[in-house]
């Protein structure tokens, strides 16, 4: 991708510093000696709702007054972030023209945990969007994991993220979201995952329909590119996930749908660029 010296968005919101760690602390506070330090990371760990026992293996107490427990944000960080800045300022053009009256998300950056109008959340459970707030939650460890754990690496790759997140944004605009949560209690656990399948898919189809728009920008996206997100789409298939994770797949517990489904969603919204063909809910062939 050529994304540099793009548009970035200006509805990141920069939350790494307060919420799982970061920041750090000036260092008189730590010079206190052992006990002090013991203390002081008790209060981080209450403050932050971090397990004191990681905090106290993360920081030798012995080694004296200059140890801190710093997470600063490395260069690799920040240009990650001036990265999903770029993709979601993209997004913002793109759903823009193609829906009159569009209301931006934002983006947050968190690190480790963080508190969404949906709730609490922690990276584990990986990138995702809260309709409550009208935001997309990331935490950038997720694209050392896309790249190093889930074998999908590339920059298209991490932005086919933040596209599927917007994704979920449209369909809360468009009152998508709301129908099928509301059908939660109306359904088996069964035919509820059918049903978030289907949102999935079609998170990935305006995924793919953002791409579609985005390429004919000044060379945003490159040869190759298409490749890498069809690559991650795949990587994140439920069934590979679970044979990854779990050895095995049951397509009963299939919340997103499979690789194959995946790619073929992106890739219809991709080639398509047309809102009327990403109807996965009453399509025949998902
Ligand atoms: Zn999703």
């Amino acid at each position: 991708m050529k994304w540099t010296g793009r548009r970035q968005s200006s509805n990141v919101d920069d939350q790494r510093g307060s919420s799982g760690g970061g920041g750090g602390l000036p260092g008189g506070l730590l010079s206190k000696g052992g006990l002090g330090m013991v203390v002081v990371i008790l209060l981080i760990s209450w403050l932050t709702g971090t397990n004191p026992l990681t905090l106290l293996q993360q920081t030798n107490i012995d080694s004296g007054p200059t140890q801190s427990v710093t997470l600063a944000s490395s260069p690799e960080e920040e240009e990650l972030k001036q990265f999903v800045s770029v993709v979601l300022a993209s997004t913002e053009d793109v759903w823009q023209a193609q829906l009159p009256g569009y209301r931006f998300p934002t983006l947050e950056l968190f690190r480790g945990q963080t508190q969404s109008g949906c709730g609490s959340a922690t990276s584990a459970s990986g990138p995702f969007y809260c309709s409550a707030d009208e935001r997309v939650y990331i935490d950038l460890s997720f694209y050392e994991e896309l790249k190093n754990q889930l074998n999908a690496p590339g920059d298209f790759a991490q932005a086919y993220v933040i596209a599927h997140e917007v994704g979920h944004h449209i369909q809360h605009l468009r009152g998508i979201t709301d129908k099928v949560h509301a059908m939660r209690e109306k359904l088996s656990e069964e035919e509820y995952n059918k049903l978030s399948v289907k949102l999935e898919l079609q998170a990935d189809f305006l995924a793919g329909m953002w791409a579609h728009y985005a390429k004919d920008d000044r060379g945003f996206i490159e040869e190759g590119d298409i490749e890498e997100a069809l690559n991650a789409a795949a990587a994140i298939g439920d069934d590979r996930l679970q044979k990854q994770f779990q050895g095995q797949v049951v397509p009963d517990s299939f919340t997103h749908g499979t690789s194959e489904q995946r790619v073929r969603w992106f890739s219809k919204g991709f080639k398509t660029g047309d809102m009327a063909q990403g109807d996965t809910f009453s399509a025949t062939d998902l």
